[in-house]
């Protein structure tokens, strides 16, 4: 259970953990464990009203919905996927930066015919194809998008890209840009009426610690 008078804020282990870590240092907040080493899925933090969960990364938003979580981190590719009630997105927190993106083979003519899309990310990607009254074939993958392409089950795939270098390890090359991705925080939206002080202080500690960055 999510308590009363404490904060609990969810955010996803790996990338996400590693770069919100150091802004929740500057807000105070520091957890007593290390994810990489505990395998606690409840953190506590110095701060005895302050906890953190470390679950999946397309949890994060379930969580915080459902007030499971007060506040999360969530990458805004996450966020254009889920489809929940809408969460307060009060603030980018500017990391884990990327790109959504189409790409496909390097030198491959474009198909004719209704084109097949792998990708993770489903939503995003029949509205990006839509608003260009281009007909897709959507097909849902979890992981290792680059492959499709390479054995024959799609002709492009929609995914994040850093710096290409899977992708250019796989013989492919982006070829269109959907939207840039960063991480976002975001909040309950009862919590945020029924805990506005510390709720609201968290957020002003954490606009100031991105804005310190820039
Ligand atoms: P898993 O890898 O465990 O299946 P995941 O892919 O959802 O889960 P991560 O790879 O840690 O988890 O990605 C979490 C978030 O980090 C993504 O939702 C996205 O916002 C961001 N992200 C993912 N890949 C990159 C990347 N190459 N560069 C920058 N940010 C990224
Ligand atoms: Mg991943």
């Amino acid at each position: 259970m999510n308590t009363a008078d404490g904060i609990t804020i969810a955010l996803s282990k790996g990338r996400i953990y590693r770069k919100t870590l150091p802004l929740l240092a500057e807000a105070g907040i520091e957890p007593l464990d290390d994810p990489d080493t505990s395998r606690k899925l409840i953190l506590r933090t110095n701060q005895d009203n302050v906890r953190l969960l470390v679950i999946r990364a397309t949890d994060v938003p379930t969580f915080v919905e459902h007030g499971a979580a007060d506040l999360g981190v969530a990458g805004k590719d996450v966020l254009l996927e889920h489809e929940g009630a809408a969460l307060y997105e009060p603030l980018d927190l500017e990391i884990a930066r990327c790109s959504l993106m189409v790409a496909g083979r390097v030198g491959e003519p474009e198909p004719r015919g209704r084109m097949r899309i792998a990708t993770k990310f489903v939503h995003t990607a029949r509205r990006f194809f839509a608003q260009k009254s281009q007909q897709v074939e959507i097909i849902k993958l979890y992981g290792a998008m680059e492959l499709a392409p390479l054995v024959g089950l799609a002709d492009r795939i929609v995914d994040l890209v850093e710096s290409g270098d899977t992708l250019r390890a796989n013989g492919m090359a982006p070829l269109e840009h959907i939207t840039d991705i960063s991480s976002r925080l975001v909040v309950n939206r009862a919590a945020m009426k029924m805990k506005h002080a510390p709720v609201s202080k968290l957020i002003e500690q954490l606009t100031a610690a991105v804005a310190a960055r820039r």
